[in-house]
């Protein structure tokens, strides 16, 4: 893996250039514009790759874009999951994670496994309260972030968290799923690591799971990558190169998708059977919080072009009721609807949220 990037990826140029050109094969005659599908188990002996746990030149070129746009060095891994895990097993034995308490569910699933077994002990804090979060992080190994929390929508004051933590000597991790590098860059917020569900923005499409960690320093970068080569938790050749696909429109789909969830959030303000709506003012992700758990579980089968599904970040709408979840904590509203806000016409999406709110009339 080379050191320098090309000359074309450089930090000069701005995210929405590098996006597209970032990861390429080099401008020669007779390369192709886009890196192939490698299906290689192993390679002939003697050089960087040797086998297919330790390296793929598919990931490379992902690994490459996307570590472009957070301005770190990424690892591509086989789900978002599978990269929390990783990022968790930093941690020694018995040591102490701060995380918010709305983070993403099978993040604070897997906290909450480590610590019935010993391996951890986990400290759930409201992200949106610093003091609290600041304090808490004394004697932590590690403070996950994660901002905007899914599905809550509250967001971490992330310089001042992560000046705290890396003051108490603890590893500053941040899910940046919702936000993506083109609304907030977390290393150069003070985070060591940066983890993604690249399964969301980052493809995009509703086909594929992927994760990532990026990270700056060299150190943590050949650790994490050791506990990748031990594990085993990669992303197929197919898998990567659909990613990188994805990525090349990230900033096109991150506009449009913000644009639409803008516009709506005006429009559902004051609209029938609408208590409240969340949204942190930047992503494309709002919570709809209808008058009750009742009226959310209809609504979700109401609309007809909105896809009832959970996942998010992809071209299309989709919603889901959170609480329909067993595992959803008690303190996320039963009326809450997370909305992932597509790429489609605004109108239409309008006109559909319009009908399905008017439905619970009948
Ligand atoms: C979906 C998600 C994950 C988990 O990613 P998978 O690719 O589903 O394993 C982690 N964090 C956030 C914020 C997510 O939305």
């Amino acid at each position: 893996m080379p050191d320098e990037p090309p000359a074309r990826t450089q930090p000069t140029a701005r995210p929405a250039t590098r996006a597209v050109h970032a990861g390429r094969p080099p401008h020669e005659t007779d390369q192709p514009l886009n890196v192939p599908i490698t299906m290689a188990s192993t390679y002939v002996a003697g050089g960087e790759f040797e086998y297919g746990r330790y390296a793929n030149p598919t990931w490379t070129a992902f690994e490459e874009a996307l570590g472009s746009l957070e301005g770190g060095r990424c690892l591509a891994f086989a789900s978002g999951l599978a990269a929390v895990a990783t990022v968790l097993d930093l941690v020694g034995q018995g040591q102490t994670v701060v995380a918010p308490r709305h983070a993403y569910t099978g993040s604070v699933m897997q906290l909450g496994d480590l610590e019935a077994r010993g391996r951890l002990s986990a400290r759930l804090v409201d992200v949106t309260d610093t003091d609290t979060v600041v304090a808490a992080c004394a004697d932590a190994a590690l403070v996950w972030l994660e901002s905007p929390t899914n599905p809550a929508l509250e967001v971490a004051d992330i310089e001042v968290i992560a000046r705290a933590a890396r003051e108490a000597g603890a590893y500053v991790v941040v899910d940046n799923t919702f936000a993506t590098p083109l609304l907030q860059r977390p290393l150069e917020l003070g985070a060591d690591v940066v983890v993604h569900s690249a399964t969301k923005y980052i493809a995009g499409h509703s086909d594929l799971l992927m994760g990532a960690v990026i990270t700056a320093d060299d150190e943590l970068y050949g650790v994490l990558k050791g506990r990748r080569d031990l594990t085993g938790a990669v992303p197929g050749a197919f898998e990567a190169w659909l990613a990188l696909r994805g990525l090349r429109t990230l900033p096109l789909r991150v506009e449009r998708a913000q644009a639409n969830a803008q516009e709506l959030v005006g429009r559902l303000r004051g609209a029938p059977h609408v208590a409240e709506v969340r949204y942190p003012g930047f992503g494309a992700i709002v919570g709809l919080v209808l008058d009750s758990g009742l009226a959310a579980d209809l609504f979700q089968h109401k609309t007809l072009l909105w896809v009832y599904a959970t996942s998010l970040g992809g071209v299309e709408s989709t919603l889901e009721r959170r609480r329909r979840w067993k595992s959803e904590p008690a303190t996320i509203p039963e009326g809450l609807v997370r909305l992932s806000v597509g790429i489609e016409d605004v109108e239409d999406l309008w006109a559909d949220l319009q009908q399905a709110l008017a439905s619970l009339d009948q």
